[in-house]
């Protein structure tokens, strides 16, 4: 026996009706964004590797061993995205879209990780997320996480929890760093494997760490708050009077550091409790130093990601697979000649309708098709006969109301109207 091919690991097909929850979902995001005055960009799915060693950061766990990079017929090293910031940035420097002044962009699409597939974690992801640049005050801070908290509130979700925190700049930060140096260094031994190789390169990192070994040594570390400078404490401050004066909860977290070397200040994440181990479905924060790191202009710039599937896995967790309303019409042609005439109109119909026509072109009895009625979801069926035929009419069943209308056949509008549709 032949073995069966199955989709890569780590990779999952949408298919219906799951995909109608992502197309929900994603037009919900494409309404937001245009309302936030954000507009999409759509970005290659491969880039040079380059980009990303120099744009996410040589100590990350993404450049370190997630990446997919493969040499192309060309020999050129090729990585599939493993995140869109980084391409973004590309794209506006390429573009020379930065000098033209501050600029808001969307994504959604999907990106590439080599992870260990588990819930929640997969080699294929998606992601939606923003990038707000040219704005160095705190206000694209809160515009940033006042979007990304919408998509969060307008669906109901209580128990998502908004964790922020500051890192500080280029000014505080270096003696953040060795005050976390201080306080590592001598229990180093102890440490992950990881922790151990990020000791010396990047300290911050290891705040990060979700591995045992470093826990305790994670939750002793001194934090930022003491070390921040003036202008970094001001601009957290106005950020958080911002979130305050919007009802928008928060916690600040001072453990949330972000796994991306080109953060500086604000940062943060939304963490819901349903989502088990990988209980971030949102992160961003701010990167004022990426855009020079690409060999582009200083730009200060905000942005966050937010994983698809963790947010779908929030909204089922909460709320259930809800059943969508019936809805539509499935024509029932019974023998070849109302087939004949049931198609056209069908076609008809299409054009004329807002809910789908669904028909079924085989030889079947009446309860077979209307089993296939049940199968689509339809809320009404047209059905025509051979007696129907001869009396010029079709009829129209409301199969959740259980009952029959006849309507004169050939006219289209009086159908359209028949199914609560008025003819435009
Ligand atoms: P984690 O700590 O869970 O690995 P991350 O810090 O690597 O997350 P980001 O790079 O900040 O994640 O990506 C933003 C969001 O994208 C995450 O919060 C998550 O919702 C989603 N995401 C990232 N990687 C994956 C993945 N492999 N599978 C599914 N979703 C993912
Ligand atoms: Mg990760």
């Amino acid at each position: 026996m032949s073995s069966h091919i199955t989709a890569p690991r780590g990779t999952q097909d949408i298919l219906p009706p799951t995909s109608a929850r992502w197309l929900a979902l994603e037009a919900r995001i494409h309404d937001l964004a245009r309302r936030f005055g954000y507009g999409e960009i759509r970005t290659p799915i491969f880039e040079s590797t380059d980009l990303f060693i120099r744009g996410v950061g040589e100590t990350t766990d993404i450049v370190e061993k997630e990446m997919y990079t493969f040499l192309d017929k060309g020999e050129r090293s090729i990585t599939l995205r493993p995140e869109f910031t980084a391409p973004v940035m590309r794209a506006a420097l390429e573009h020379k879209l930065l000098a033209q002044g501050p600029q808001r962009w969307y994504y959604v699409g999907p990106i590439f990780r080599y992870e260990r597939p588990q819930k929640g974690r997969y080699r294929q992801a998606h992601q939606f997320g923003v990038e707000c640049t040219g704005h160095a005050g705190p206000e694209a801070d809160f515009e940033v996480i006042s979007l990304a908290w919408e998509l969060v509130r307008s669906h109901g979700i209580a128990d998502a929890v908004l964790n922020i925190n500051t890192i500080g700049d280029d000014a505080c930060r270096p003696r953040y760093r060795e005050a976390l140096l201080a306080h590592f260094r001598p229990h180093a031994d102890a440490l992950s494997a990881d922790s151990q190789r990020r000791l010396e390169k990047n300290p911050l990192r290891i705040l990060d760490s979700k591995d045992d070994r470093d826990r305790p040594f994670v939750e002793s570390a001194p934090t930022f708050e003491s070390i921040l400078c003036d202008a970094c404490r001001e601009h957290f401050a106005a950020l958080r009077a911002y979130l305050d004066a919007a009802n928008i909860p928060y916690v600040v977290n001072p453990k949330i550091v972000r796994g991306l070397d080109y953060y500086s200040r604000t940062v943060f994440e939304i963490i819901s409790g349903v989502l088990g181990a990988q209980s971030t479905v949102c992160g961003g924060g701010r990167y004022d130093g990426l855009v020079a790191s690409l060999g582009g202009p200083a730009t200060p710039a905000v942005g966050f990601a937010l994983g698809i599937e963790r947010f779908l896995m929030m909204l089922e967790a909460l709320h259930g697979e809800s059943v969508a309303p019936r809805a539509g019409v499935q024509a029932v042609a019974l023998g070849a000649q109302a087939r004949g005439v049931l198609v056209p109109l069908a076609t008809e119909l299409r054009r004329m309708l807002a809910q789908p026509v669904f028909m079924d072109y085989e030889d079947r009895k009446l309860l077979a098709h209307l089993k296939i009625a049940d199968r689509n979801g339809a809320r009404f069926a047209l059905i025509l006969g051979s007696d129907e035929l001869a009396a010029g009419e079709i009829v129209l069943r409301d199969l959740e109301e259980r009952s029959d209308r006849r309507i004169p056949l050939g006219r289209a509008g009086d159908l359209a109207a028949a199914l609560g549709e008025e003819r435009s």
